[in-house]
């Protein structure tokens, strides 16, 4: 078994996007500025927006963070929005989501101009990935294909079962890896919370994508020998161990399914950390006009 280290993955991206904004400096252009949105007060959404502003200071980015509360009106956050699409200075920007109960996500989605959507969240550029089309890819799939591509893993011909159907991960994931090209050809199952005998269809993947939310899901007897496993689940379970009282696990039952498989995402280290290099990739290319 093989670990896939997005740390490791993650920190040669990241010197490589650096080296690219030290060239754009040296030719005397703009450098890409990523701007995050970060409505309340919720504690997963805060660190996730400071670590994105952590990753673009990294890279020599520039990066702007506002923050209102979560008492601001919808028409308030479209008013960001509209100003953000007009400001030729940002070439890309956020609006960290969940957003408070009494905002229209999908009306704030709708908003931001889809040539500064770098979440890859806007249907056109849902649509135009779905199509092969150049496009904005939402960050977790961008960064499981990057995965996938640097530790030159064999997609082609593969059977691919997705766990989970969300708009951001599992049903983005599922068009990506069953489109032509690499790290593409599979054959895709993508599978949910109505689907018949979930084991017996993840037993017959070569790549498993675990992205449903509930801790250790996937189970040591679901996984195939040599199957290649990306556990792109986030969720946190007590541990009085801890100086926190919690502790990082994923959707699959890392220390029944490692063994077994050929590669393995372990959380936290993995698909988490290249979800925030895919978003600096996206945004170097709203910056120098590779998608728009
Ligand atoms: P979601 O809640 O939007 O979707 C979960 C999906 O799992 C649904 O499609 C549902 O049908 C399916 N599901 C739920 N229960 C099921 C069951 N018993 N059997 C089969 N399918 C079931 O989730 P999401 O936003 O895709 O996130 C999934 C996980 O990934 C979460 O733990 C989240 O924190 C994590 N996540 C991580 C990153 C990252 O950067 N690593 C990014 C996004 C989400």
């Amino acid at each position: 078994m093989q670990l896939l280290d997005g740390k490791v993955l993650s920190q040669t991206i990241k010197a490589e996007l650096a080296l690219e904004v030290a060239q754009l400096r040296e030719k005397g252009m703009k450098v890409p500025h990523l701007v995050a949105v970060l409505i309340g007060e919720n504690a997963a959404s805060q660190v996730y927006v400071a670590s994105k502003i952590k990753s673009c200071e990294e890279v020599g980015f520039k990066s702007t963070m506002i923050r209102r509360d979560a008492d601001t009106t919808e028409e308030e956050v479209l008013d960001i929005v509209r100003k953000l699409n007009e400001d030729p200075d940002v070439d890309g920007f956020i609006v960290q989501l969940p957003l408070p109960k009494h905002i229209n996500e999908e009306k704030v989605t709708l908003a931001i101009d889809h040539r500064k959507d770098v979440d890859g969240f806007h249907p056109i550029n849902f649509g135009r990935m779905a199509q092969g089309l150049p496009a904005f890819l939402p960050a977790t799939p961008y960064g499981i294909v990057e995965i996938l591509r640097r530790y030159n893993i064999e997609t082609s011909g593969k059977n691919c079962v997705v766990v989970g159907r969300s708009n951001i991960v599992g049903t983005p994931i599922s068009i990506l890896l069953s489109r032509k090209g690499y790290p593409g050809d599979c054959t895709v199952t993508l599978t949910h919370s109505r689907t018949k005998d979930l084991a017996a269809e993840v037993r017959r993947a070569d790549i498993i994508v675990a992205a449903i939310g509930i801790p250790n899901f996937v189970q040591g007897d679901w996984v195939k020998e040599g199957a290649v496993v990306i556990d792109v689940g986030i969720n946190r379970i007590e541990d009085p161990s801890k100086k926190s009282g919690f502790r990082l696990v994923g959707d699959v039952d890392f220390e029944a399914v490692a063994p077994k498989c050929s590669y393995i995402t372990p959380v936290p280290g993995g698909v988490g950390l290249m979800t925030v290099t895919a978003l600096l990739m996206n945004t170097l290319k709203a910056c120098t006009g590779e998608i728009y």
